[in-house]
């Protein structure tokens, strides 16, 4: 039994796929997706974005293909990608069809919008040729209109019966490597239709609240859409939709991962919001720190407070911590233990070198395990 059951959630059991070799549903970890917005026919733009979203800690990455040089520079995007690449195709089969046999991990496209059943056959029988799954992605600003008719506007029972049309006819042509997806810009609509999605089908769900605004709304959008989601124990793969930059996106994807204990990656920095009792500039200290760590992918923790009200008891339950005192000095604690006094001046460098020391032996013992 857990010693802290309050702390955890319970995952939805959903049947696993495979984007190019990342695992998606079942118990693989979620999955951090983005996107590109560069000319994908500019496969050394595109790539060259695609390497910074990655080294972002990305396990997956979506890419436009809107017209045939698009799917045509696939074939160098999809050879060179450190990660799977995910085709975003509309309405046009053929293009789906191109990045199928261009190297795309999987297509994200919705196969009732693609025309005829010759057309639906053509593209299924591309990604089983392949080895592509699909990812429907039903949209609450892009219903079918039958659906808005029915139900005079976008809704959690109009969505669901939109992705269980599209997923029934890849169901009827023996297809089930498919990850769904119901979003919306709505945080309510979007919620209640993947909570109706989740009960309806065993496939892994995609999450993501759509258009959901700038750097710092649409996280605090994502948060509460996503989180209430995650926390319930709902999706499988996330992507966090900012007006700002992919690397941004999944920055903030793997914090709303970590604040819920369901990913680690990198330092999880807990810090004070300081007052007058601070021993140090907590929030120019945390600053500096947070782009000086930003390299770290082995999750660990550090607690960084400014006096000793709440310090040492942080830094007890972290992996390293500093806490401020007097005299331009404060303590430093290894393990949860005072290990020895640091002084300000110092902090900064040496915290950082401590946590490259600690991500170099976890990642020894790691090597040594397998
Ligand atoms: S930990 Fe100390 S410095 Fe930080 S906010 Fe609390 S009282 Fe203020």
């Amino acid at each position: 039994m857990s010693v802290r059951p309050w702390r955890d959630i319970e995952r939805r059991k959903s049947r696993q796929i495979m984007v190019g070799n990342v695992p998606v549903g079942g118990d693989a970890p979620i999955a951090v997706q983005s996107m590109t917005n560069t000319d994908t026919a500019d496969a050394k733009a595109t790539l060259e974005q695609i390497e910074r979203i990655a080294e972002a800690g990305a396990d997956i990455i979506r890419v436009s293909c809107p017209n045939e040089d698009s799917t045509a520079a696939m074939k160098e995007i999809t050879k060179h990608s450190p990660v799977p690449i995910v085709a975003d195709i509309h309405f046009h089969y053929k293009r789906g069809i191109e990045a199928a046999m261009n190297g795309a991990a999987c297509l994200r496209i919705n196969p009732g919008n693609i025309g005829s059943k010759e057309r639906v056959a053509e593209v299924v029988q591309a990604a089983k040729d392949h080895g592509c799954s699909m990812r429907i992605g039903v949209n609450g600003g892009s219903l079918e209109k039958h659906l808005l008719e029915q139900y005079g506007e976008p809704c959690p029972e109009a969505m669901v019966e939109s992705a269980l049309y599209h997923a029934n006819i890849l169901e009827e042509h023996d297809f089930q490597d498919y990850k769904i997806s119901v979003k919306a810009s709505d945080v309510f609509l979007t919620v209640a239709a993947y909570h109706a999605l989740a009960e309806a089908t065993e496939a892994p769900l995609h999450l993501g609240i759509t258009e959901a605004g700038g750097l710092m709304s649409g996280t605090i959008k994502s948060s509460i859409g996503l989180g209430n989601l995650l926390w319930a124990g709902i999706g499988d793969t996330i992507r966090v939709s900012l007006s700002a930059e992919p690397e941004e996106e999944i920055r903030v994807g793997f914090d709303i991962l970590k604040s819920l204990g369901l990913r680690h990656r990198g330092v999880n920095v807990i810090s004070c919001p300081s007052c007058a009792r601070q021993g140090f500039d907590v929030i120019r200290t945390v600053e500096k720190l947070e782009k000086r760590l930003s390299h770290i992918s082995t999750p660990m923790s550090l607690s960084v407070i400014g006096c000793v009200v709440n310090g040492p008891g942080e830094a007890r339950e972290t992996d390293i911590g500093f806490t401020g005192g007097g005299a331009e000095a404060g303590m430093l604690y290894l393990g949860g233990v005072p290990a020895s006094k640091l002084k300000n001046e110092d902090m900064i460098d040496k915290l950082v070198a401590l946590c490259e020391e600690k991500a170099a032996e976890i990642e020894a013992a790691q090597t040594a395990a397998e």
